[in-house]
This record gives C-alpha cells, sequence and structure tokens, in this order.
C-alpha cells in the first residue's frame, strides 16, 4: 500500500473540486434555534429537534436522574446483562404509543434498519424500495442480499407492475414515512394496499414523522389512522423529535421476537445508556400531551410559506415536481398532497448545484443563520439543497428573521 496517501489525497482533492467536501462544524451551544460556533452567535434552520426537546430541563433532570439511579453505561448487550428496567419500561410505552402489541430498543435508526430489514428478507426475497429512501435503509437492504429493486420517488404506477411481473417469491415494500431530505409524506394508504393486494411485506421508517405529524405525534401511521395489520413494520427514531437517542422497532409479538433472536445490529451491541431511556420517556410524555408544540410548528410552517410566496420563492421549495406529479398517478386530486408538504417541518429549498448551494450556505451564515448545504450523494445528483428545517423553539421573529436573510441572499 505505497500509493495509499496519494490515493487518498487524489480521491480527497477530486470530492473538492465537485464541490463535494464534507466539514463539520464545532458547536459550543446545546442543540436549539441558537448555535454558537467560534463565538459567533447564529440563528440555526437544520436541526432534526422539531419538537424542541433535546435541551428541555425536564429532559435533561431525567438523564440526570437516571445516571444517578443506573451509571452511565450499561454494561453489556440486551441480551446478557444490559437490558434494564428503564429500557423495559420505555419498551412497553413505545408500544401503548404506537398502539402495537410490543416495541423493541436500539442503539440508533441506522442500527434499527439494519437490523430489521436483514433479519426480515431472506436472500430470495424482493424489496422494492423508494429511490428516495434514507441511506440506512438502503444500506439495510444491501445487507439483506436480497433481490433490491429501487422505484422512482413514490411511483406507485411502476411499484405496482414491477409487483404484479415478479414472481412468487417472498416480497417487502419499504419506505420512509416523511423522506428526511424533502419532507413529504410516503403515500402510505396506497402503499398498504398494494402491498395486501400482492401479498407483500411493508416496513415504514418514519424517523421525521414520530413527534410531528398525528394528534399525539404518534407519526405517519397516526396521520392516516392506520394500524399494525396495514403497517406491519414500524420504525421511529429518538434522535429527532424526542430529543434523546436511540430507535425502535414497533409490531406483532412475533415480529419483536424474530428481531430478538435474528436481528444481528440488536444482538451484538451494547445497550443504550439506561439514562437515555429515562430521559426518552419524559420526552415521550411531553411528545404526547405538549400538543402545543405540533401546533405552532405548523403555524411557523404556514408562516414561512407565505412569507415565501409573498418574496415570489415559493416554487423554490421542494417537493420536487416528479413528487407533486405522483398525485395523478396515485389518482388523487393534487390538492390531497398539499397539505402534508405543507405541515412538515421540513421544507427544502431547491438550488441544484452544489458550489451554488454552498454559496448560498454561506451568504447565510454571514447574516447569522446557520443552515448547511445537503448535497450528493445525500441526495441525488443536481438536487443539492437548503434544507430547511423548523422546531417548536423557533418564534415568529426568527421566521421573519430568515425570511428577510433569504430575501437578500436569493
Ligand atoms: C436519521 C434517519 C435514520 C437514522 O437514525 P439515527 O438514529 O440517527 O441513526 C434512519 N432513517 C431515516 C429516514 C432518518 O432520517
Amino acid at each position: 500500500m505505497r500509493d495509499l496517501a496519494a490515493n487518498l489525497a487524489r480521491q480527497l482533492d477530486r470530492q473538492k473540486a465537485l464541490n463535494l467536501y464534507r466539514t463539520r462544524r464545532v458547536l459550543e451551544s446545546p442543540a436549539g434555534v441558537t448555535a454558537v460556533i467560534d463565538g459567533q452567535r447564529y440563528l440555526s434552520f437544520c436541526s432534526n429537534d422539531y419538537l424542541g426537546l433535546a435541551n428541555h430541563p425536564e429532559v435533561i433532570q431525567a438523564m440526570q436522574q437516571g445516571a444517578a439511579d443506573y451509571g452511565v453505561g450499561s454494561g453489556a448487550a440486551h441480551l446478557v446483562s444490559g437490558h434494564s428496567r428503564a429500557h423495559h419500561a420505555l419498551e412497553e410505552e413505545l408500544a401503548a404509543f404506537t398502539q402495537r402489541p410490543r416495541a423493541l430498543l436500539f442503539s440508533t435508526g441506522y442500527m434499527a434498519n439494519m437490523g430489521t430489514v436483514s433479519a426480515l428478507a431472506q436472500r430470495s426475497d424482493t424489496l422494492y424500495a423508494d429511490r428516495l429512501n434514507h441511506a440506512s435503509l438502503v444500506d439495510a437492504a444491501l445487507l439483506s442480499q436480497a433481490r433490491l429493486r429501487r422505484y422512482p420517488h413514490a411511483d406507485l404506477a411502476t411499484l405496482e407492475k414491477w409487483l404484479g411481473d415478479d414472481g412468487a417469491e417472498p416480497k417487502w415494500i419499504i419506505s420512509d414515512g416523511v423522506f428526511s431530505m424533502d419532507g413529504d409524506l410516503a403515500p402510505l394508504p396506497q402503499l398498504a394496499t398494494l402491498a395486501s393486494q400482492y401479498n407483500a411485506g411493508l416496513i415504514i421508517d418514519d424517523a421525521h414523522g414520530f413527534g410531528v405529524l398525528g394528534k399525539h405525534g404518534g407519526g405517519i401511521a397516526e396521520h392516516f389512522a392506520m394500524d399494525a395489520t396495514q403497517v406491519p413494520v414500524l420504525i421511529g427514531t429518538l434522535g429527532k423529535a424526542f430529543g434523546t437517542f436511540g430507535a425502535f422497532v414497533a409490531g406483532s409479538e412475533d415480529l419483536i421476537e424474530t428481531l430478538i433472536q435474528h436481528a444481528r445490529s440488536y444482538i451484538y451491541t451494547t445497550a443504550l445508556p439506561p439514562a437515555i431511556a429515562q430521559a426518552t420517556r419524559v420526552s415521550l410524555r411531553l411528545v404526547q400531551t405538549e400538543s402545543w408544540r405540533r401546533t405552532h410548528l405548523i403555524h411557523l410552517v404556514a408562516r414561512f410559506r407565505t412569507g415565501m410566496e409573498q418574496l415570489g420563492f415559493l416554487s423554490m421549495l421542494m417537493p420536487s415536481p416528479a413528487a407533486q406529479g405522483r398525485a395523478s398517478v396515485a389518482g388523487e386530486r393534487s390538492e390531497g398532497f398539499r397539505m402534508p408538504e405543507a405541515t412538515t417541518p421540513i421544507q427544502p429549498l431547491r438550488v441544484g448545484d452544489a458550489a451554488r448551494a454552498l454559496a448560498l450556505s454561506q451568504a447565510l451564515l454571514a447574516h447569522g443563520i446557520l443552515i448547511s448545504a445537503i448535497r450528493p450523494p445525500t441526495v441525488p445528483q443536481g438536487s443539492a439543497r437548503l434544507r430547511i428545517t423548523f422546531s417548536a423553539n423557533h418564534s415568529d421573529a426568527h421566521i421573519d428573521t430568515l425570511l428577510d436573510a433569504l430575501s437578500e441572499v436569493l
């Protein structure tokens, strides 16, 4: 490997030339609407802490008490001796919250997806995955070694054709609930109908819907009022709207037992710190009881979209025309799909070119606003964007500051 250093340097240079080089900013503040970087304060619009719970005093207090009661590390994997009363109680509360018989905690959403898909799908199965699914679902599909077919985003006609054309092998439809980089909703009722019609399993990763959608924050399943028979494998993460860390899978008794037996990313890893589970139990309660956080988010998004319309920028907001086109594919009135897009706190601004996205992000920084540029391969080639996200801790004045800055830099 004499050439290793030179090879790596050449590859990194190429990435820089393509404006795809990634760097990290060092944060000196807690997660929140204000970010301190290099001693400077910025108004942040790019975190997934949608409900503003990551730095909530009651959640912090529960974490501190949890550390006092259980220590810091869990000490072992769940199946050895790491499964504490705190984990167990949280699993029971997540099952009740999702109205599923059981829930199983994973250490991260990435691991929940890897473990679930690879435990369920055999090598001889076929997986049908939305092309805009999160990278962890793509990696999970690859790990399973099943045949993978990626259908164009929300394209139900193509999905149905493929399901009909393929043989009698076991099939799985896999989709984000709320798409992480676009903010639109999967056409879940139609996906469930296709799954039932073609005898396919349905795996939904609702990392961005939980806490945000539904009257009680139950995510896309609550939004569309879909039960465990319609959405049998429901995955959520805890590091986003819940404001803590970790993930869970909710479903039937047999699903959870299967994962305990076979999900390698569950079995072969240290259990989450129990203090995190204790903190999450409090955030789970706040998610359900403090519905004003969701109401306020919807208000903020509406204020933002109205402001963008007044500035003449509304058409720059995603989702992509392709996603809007699916309305006709799904045989629904296009108005039917406007509402969900306008109610998720993910409001990406389409830019296209990676260099321009970086330049805009930089220009906003000069106006005191932090929004990172999202570039390939996180999003498809030519669809670089500023992924603007809102938190229940933002105020009307924050939205107006953002709109002023956008009108300057665009
Ligand atoms: C963030 C995210 C994940 C990963 O969750 P982590 O807990 O951060 O590992 C999985 N799926 C989707 C759709 C996500 O947005």
